[in-house]
């Protein structure tokens, strides 16, 4: 297929991607937008606020407003100033090329499906998550992993948190300020956390321990009611009353595709210089693909206009 030169080409459409669309339309640059393909992970079009229920911390919205109704909204706002939509998964990138080479079908074609003068990457992070069914069937309904987005909800509630890391034990103290309780659950008896972190954790009457223990199922027909525990030392099997669940073991930023071809931290979430910009001429990066600290919807949106901006300066530049 003989490859039509974009001057934007935007990977992911979460927050970020779509804001970033939204302002490169507006700019006439005629963004087109590789939103991804449909899974059950946070690796999807619309990103991982397609995976939440209620926002209620995004401004604008006194009411609140639901994860996928946000992202339809910006997705409509990005179309109406033209911003083209395909549901594909980029499979290769060729970023030394000029103009910049994108494959999204069969990866060792030898001809690119897309060429573009510039790109925005925003294609997310995702949060690792244990693997189990019914963890997936009920997230958003009691499963959760992000405290910040949902700790509001479990009010007077038992809430576990799964992890030893320091974000288990972020999400653990944020908590407490909602719920009844808070019982970490995690796979050894030593905490990966920082000292200060364990600390904390520690001094928190309402913050209590299952060691060596791990999570094998989570129960509830509508919505979260326990989670079953295994002990991994003597393998004995316990059930846990608790309406919340949050899975706090990592998070992933999706930088597969640049393998060798954008500097990363040891994370391996995208470096940025000055701005949006990477390394390479022409590529910039936002949102959670190259943020690890504050990773929120708004501040993924306002990444996506820094990098919309840095883009139109370059293509102008270029001319
Ligand atoms: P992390 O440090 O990699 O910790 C992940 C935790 O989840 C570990 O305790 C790990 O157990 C556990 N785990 C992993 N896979 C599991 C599984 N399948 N089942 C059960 N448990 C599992 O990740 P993180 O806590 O998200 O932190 C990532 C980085 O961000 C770290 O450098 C951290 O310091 C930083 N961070 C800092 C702050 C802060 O300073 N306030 C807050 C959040 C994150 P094991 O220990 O047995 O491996």
């Amino acid at each position: 297929m003989k490859a039509a030169t974009k001057k934007v080409v935007i990977l992911g459409s979460g927050p970020a991607g779509l804001t970033a669309a939204i302002y490169t339309a507006r700019a006439d640059l005629e963004p087109l937008v590789i939103e991804g393909e449909p899974s059950s992970t946070s690796d999807q079009p619309g990103g991982q606020l397609m995976l939440t229920t209620e926002v209620e911390n995004f401004p604008g919205f006194p009411g609140g407003v639901m994860g996928p109704q946000l992202m339809m909204s910006m997705r409509e706002q990005a179309e109406r100033f033209g911003a083209e939509i395909v549901t594909r998964k980029a499979t290769r990138v060729d970023l030394s090329a000029r103009p910049i080479a994108i494959w999204t079908g069969d990866p060792s074609a030898p001809e690119p499906d897309i060429t573009t003068e510039a790109l925005i990457i925003s294609t997310g992070a995702r949060s690792l998550m244990l693997g189990l069914e019914n963890e997936a069937r009920l997230l958003g309904y009691g499963v959760s992993t992000c405290a910040t987005c949902d700790g509001f909800f479990f009010r007077d509630k038992k809430i576990v948190v799964v992890g030893g890391g320091d974000s288990a034990l972020e999400e653990a103290l944020f908590l407490t300020k909602f719920g009844d309780s808070v019982t970490i659950v995690h796979r050894r008896k030593e905490l990966r956390a920082s000292k200060i972190m364990q600390d904390r954790a520690f001094k928190s009457a309402k913050i209590d321990f299952v060691w060596d223990s791990v999570v094998t199922d989570v129960l509830g027909e509508e919505k979260v009611s326990g989670v079953v525990l295994r002990n991994v030392l003597t393998g004995e099997e316990t059930t846990l009353a608790a309406e919340g669940l949050f899975v706090a073991i990592g998070h992933a930023p999706n930088t597969g595709l640049f393998d060798g071809q954008l500097e990363m931290d040891p994370a391996g979430y995208l470096k940025t210089t000055i701005g949006t910009a990477t390394a390479v001429p022409g590529v910039f990066a936002c949102g959670d693909v190259q943020d690890h600290v504050y990773r929120q919807a708004i501040t993924a949106a306002g990444s996506g206009c820094m990098a919309a901006i840095d883009t139109e300066r370059y293509l102008a530049s270029i001319e």
